[in-house]
């Protein structure tokens, strides 16, 4: 998989790489601006075989055991460390990683799957459990059982990260999946099937279907056959993907975007908030549902934050994944290109105060390259206050008092994430307690290890991923009552 052209115009159903006669998708590399390769895109009919092959493949999973099923599980984390050295390359290529955060999103994924594992086998205990309660007479006990075949609309900024948050937990409680990854990096999601084949998968557990949203994901997401669908993308196709799911009346998670702040109080330790806010919207090139893109800053030290700031701006080395000292790549996409540098002709057009970037990288003769971009002073109604840019574009303002930085952090539709800084213990868990986001983090990187739970309030989404939450999103609870 190193330069290579890579053609991928198979699905993956029940077991087998199934030819697909849909139209060719071109896979574009974000540095140079061309084909990588392509995929083809599934029909609603390809769609429909590969629920079908889930739906038969799911009595028999299901009734396997917990550790049964972890066994599996951990081949699955096997393939992918078998094969680290080509995912990550292909990675590089088709995202535009860093090496360290395109090896990032596979080392998430086994520590996923290892985690998750180990909750399928710590379920066998947990399966059958009596209710307490005190009723004369009467005895009840819960039973936790698989939800049933599950459909996954994938994102392209974690391909493969995202997937296994979906795929521990479903594979654990006993579901089927079909995977839909994401037409702008749909490679390394494709391997699952691969995967699927060396961990021994029975066939039509793991079933992989290519395709753009409108044709293969609304055929998925609209299919009455599956019980469950879990969706990560933005919050705009997310509505559509619930809406299309009132076809049948199945369970939906949805993970959305986001526009987190990271708030910092005078007594923070000025050099860790300028490395927080900067790692926060340089990662991926800012392209995180938890990017931290609206910066909070208290008066007093607003200005001591912003030469901080500078510096870290400074650092910044655009390049393609293979330049050597390079720390931040290109987006990943044309479409994402013109949507963030979209965003910087806005901020031109409202006047704001630009300190640092604010357009196209102009040294690169290819790639969808921005400039790391600050500006500050941004006014409350500023678009690009708040609508989610996904790129490395951070916006400052600054409040007076503690119930201010409050109000503005939870100003917005919003709730995915939010940072605290401040060496204020007292301080920092009243203010944890008032934000309304799904995960706070106090003087930390915005890292989401599997044991913690994942997920948004407001527009951010519908339920949780990861910890013992994730797992319970793939549970149906039957209650059994009888006579004592
Ligand atoms: P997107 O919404 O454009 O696409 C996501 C997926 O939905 C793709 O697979 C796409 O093919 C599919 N899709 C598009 N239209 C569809 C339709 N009508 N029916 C069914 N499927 C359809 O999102 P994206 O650009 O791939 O990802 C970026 C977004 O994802 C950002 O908003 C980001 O915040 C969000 N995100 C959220 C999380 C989280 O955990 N909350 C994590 C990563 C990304």
């Amino acid at each position: 998989m190193g330069a290579e052209t890579v053609i991928i115009e198979k699905n993956f159903i029940n077991g087998a790489w199934e030819d697909s006669g849909g139209e060719k998708i071109a896979v574009i590399d974000p540095v140079t601006e061309q084909p990588i390769g392509h995929v083809c895109e599934a029909s609603a009919a390809d769609v429909d075989r590969a629920v079908a092959a889930a739906n038969a493949a799911f009595p028999a999973w299901s009734a396997l055991t917990g550790a049964e099923r972890a066994a599996f599980i951990r081949r699955l984390s096997a393939a992918i460390r078998a094969h680290m050295d080509d995912l990550v390359a292909l990675q590089k290529r088709n995202c535009g990683k860093p090496p360290a955060e395109a090896e990032a999103d596979f080392t998430g994924s086994i520590e996923c799957l290892d985690y998750f594992a180990s909750q399928a086998e710590a379920l066998d205990a947990r399966r059958q459990q009596d209710i307490a309660y005190d009723i004369p007479g009467m005895a009840s006990v819960t039973r936790l059982e698989p939800m049933g075949p599950a459909g996954f609309i994938l994102p392209w900024n974690f391909p493969m990260k995202i997937c296994a948050w979906k795929l521990g937990p479903a594979l654990a409680a006993g579901c089927t999946v079909v995977i839909k990854p994401s037409e702008i990096a749909p490679f390394t999601d494709t391997f699952w099937g691969l995967a699927a084949e060396e961990a021994g998968l029975p066939a039509g557990v793991l079933n992989v279907v290519n395709g753009r949203g409108a044709v293969t994901g609304a055929a998925l997401a609209e299919h009455p056959d599956l019980r469950k669908i879990a969706f990560t993308g933005s919050t705009r196709t997310g509505k559509a993907v619930m809406q299309a799911a009132t076809n049948g009346v199945k369970n939906i998670g949805l993970e959305l975007g986001g526009k987190s702040p990271i708030v910092v109080f005078e007594d923070a330790d000025l050099d860790l908030a300028a490395r927080l806010a900067a790692e926060g919207v340089f990662y991926n090139s800012g392209q995180c549902c938890n990017a931290t893109g609206r910066l909070l800053v208290q008066d007093s030290i607003k200005e001591a934050l912003t030469e901080k700031l500078l510096d870290e701006f400074a650092k910044v080395v655009l390049g393609a994944p293979d330049t050597p000292g390079m720390t931040m790549g290109p987006l990943a996409s044309k479409a994402q290109y013109d949507k963030v540098t979209g965003y910087m002709e806005i901020a031109r057009k409202e006047g704001l105060k630009c300190l640092a970037g604010g357009g196209p990288a102009a040294q690169f003769n290819s790639g969808y390259f921005v400039e790391p971009t600050l500006y500050t002073d941004v006014p409350r109604e500023s678009r690009l206050w708040n609508e989610e840019i996904f790129g490395p574009v951070l916006c400052l303002r600054s409040f007076a008092s503690e119930e201010e930085a409050v109000r503005e952090a939870n100003d917005t539709e919003y709730g995915l994430a939010a940072t605290i800084v401040t060496e204020d213990d007292a301080r920092a868990a009243r203010v944890a307690a008032r934000l309304e986001a799904g995960h706070i983090y106090t003087n930390t990187s915005v890292a989401i290890p599997p044991q913690t739970s994942w997920g948004g309030f407001k527009q951010s989404g519908i339920g949780r991923e990861l910890g013992p939450w994730g797992l319970a999103g793939f549970l149906e609870v039957k209650t059994v009552t009888s006579r004592a």
